[in-house]
């Protein structure tokens, strides 16, 4: 059981800068409102180019769609959130589909040194996937308290669970769990009993910084003050509309502009858009929202890129 502390009352998690609850009846009065914008059923992208050689101090991320990344820092290979299903639902027959295929697939990745998994939601924590990392031999899985029997279920050998703050050394780096503005659920009766973050990478003196799902708070300008800047990190932009509900727990593109400064992120890409259709905004909004926002912040592109989903950046 985990201590008492600023963001566990001793039996749920909460957010200490500000509360992202939103009842059923916000659900029904965001459902009814209708504004969903509509996507399309499948988007066909140019086949994924290979991964790229590294030089020995350089460090890359890989847009495998969705909070799927594959990251490369020197001596530290690492997947985060991966999600390789046709469904983010604890059903194969209905829930959000995915409109792109994932990039790669579990068989066309590198080996990795560990899964980061920053909460549990279906579009982050896919049973599936971690399964078959699993049986393909990836041994390790960091997760925030409260999601190891989880993944201990999915058949990882080493399931080690962290507080906010809290580093563990893996392979050749370091993975420090960092704080993030969110909530939990994975069935009606377990909501926010497991923690959520975000995970801060450093190995061969390269840092990279992937926040998993959060609203916008103060936590980007402490991560920075406690842990550094870094130097490549990848942001939420999309799953952003109805503002009045999903600010709480998600960013829009100008948030996601301000973190990046907050954090001093030397250069980010986007991620979290353009493959579940989870909200109400069209599903290549928060592209152009994106451009609005670094224009607005006169940001340059390559500071704060869009990836194409497959493509790596090496920045
Ligand atoms: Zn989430
Ligand atoms: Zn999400």
């Amino acid at each position: 059981m985990a201590n008492l502390s600023d963001h566990f009352d001793g039996r749920r998690f909460f957010n200490p800068w500000g509360s992202s609850a939103k009842s059923l009846v916000d659900v029904l009065r965001w459902k009814l409102a209708g504004g969903a914008e509509p996507w399309p059923s499948r988007v066909v992208d140019a086949p994924s180019p290979p991964l790229p050689e590294l030089g020995p101090d350089q460090c890359s991320v890989t847009f495998l769609g969705h909070a799927s990344l594959l990251w490369r820092l020197p001596g530290l290979t690492v997947l985060t959130d991966p999600i390789f299903s046709r469904r983010a639902s604890p059903f194969s027959w209905i829930g959000p589909a995915r409109v792109r295929p994932a990039a790669f697939g579990a068989a066309g990745l590198p080996s990795v040194d560990t899964v980061l998994v920053s909460h549990n939601h279906y579009d982050h924590m896919d049973l599936p996937t971690l399964r078959s990392l699993a049986a393909r031999g990836v041994s390790t899985v960091v997760a925030p308290l409260g999601n190891g029997k989880t993944l201990r279920a999915a058949g990882f050998a080493r399931v080690i669970e962290l507080d906010w703050w809290e580093p563990v050394e893996i392979a050749g780096g370091r993975v420090t769990l960092t704080p993030a503005q969110h909530w939990s659920s994975r069935s009606p009766f377990d909501r926010n009993r497991a923690l959520w973050g975000g995970f801060k990478m450093d190995a061969g003196g390269r840092s990279a910084f992937f926040p998993g799902d959060t609203g916008y708070g103060p936590h980007f300008k402490i991560i920075q003050e406690r842990l550094g800047p870094v130097d490549l990190a990848a942001l939420p932009i999309g799953a952003y509309e109805p503002r009045w509900f999903m600010a709480s727990m998600h960013m829009d593109p100008f948030d996601a502009v301000q973190a990046h400064r907050d954090l001093g992120a030397r250069a980010s890409a986007a991620m979290h858009w353009g493959t579940f259709h989870l909200t109400d905004e069209g599903i290549e909004a928060p592209l152009r929202r994106l451009e609005s926002a670094r224009t607005a912040a006169g940001l340059a592109p390559e500071a704060f890129r869009i990836l194409a989903h497959g493509e790596s950046w090496i920045p």
